[in-house]
């Protein structure tokens, strides 16, 4: 049976386009651990993975085993967390407008008051 952290993996992220911010008081609710080890079981890969067969592309969402090449160029789709300063550039980059390099950019920890 599906646990929660998947179906909202399923259900709210996977059918997200453009660039998701994931917040700190959503991650702390289900653990980052779990929503990391959600959104890999997804086919969603983290910020230096290489793509396996299950990995979906951020373009058309089919899987990289399935992946028609001809009608689009397998981008994986990736996530990161907000830790991560080359991985946050890049999610700010204007070349990541539509999430293509990164789509999800993950708060870990409440930041300031
Ligand atoms: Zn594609």
């Amino acid at each position: 049976m599906e646990d929660r952290i998947h179906a909202l993996v399923r259900e709210k992220l996977l059918v997200a386009t453009g660039r998701v911010f994931i917040r700190a008081d959503y991650v702390s609710a289900i653990g980052y651990a779990k929503l990391r080890m959600a959104l890999e079981d997804a086919g969603v890969l983290g910020e230096a993975t290489s793509p396996q067969d299950g990995t979906l592309c951020a373009r058309c969402g089919e899987t990289r085993g399935a992946h028609k090449e001809a009608a689009c160029t397998f981008a994986p789709l990736r996530y990161v967390s907000l830790a991560s300063e080359a991985g946050k550039t890049t999610y700010n980059a204007a070349e990541n407008s539509q999430g293509h390099l990164i789509r999800y950019l993950i708060e870990t920890e409440k930041r300031g008051a």
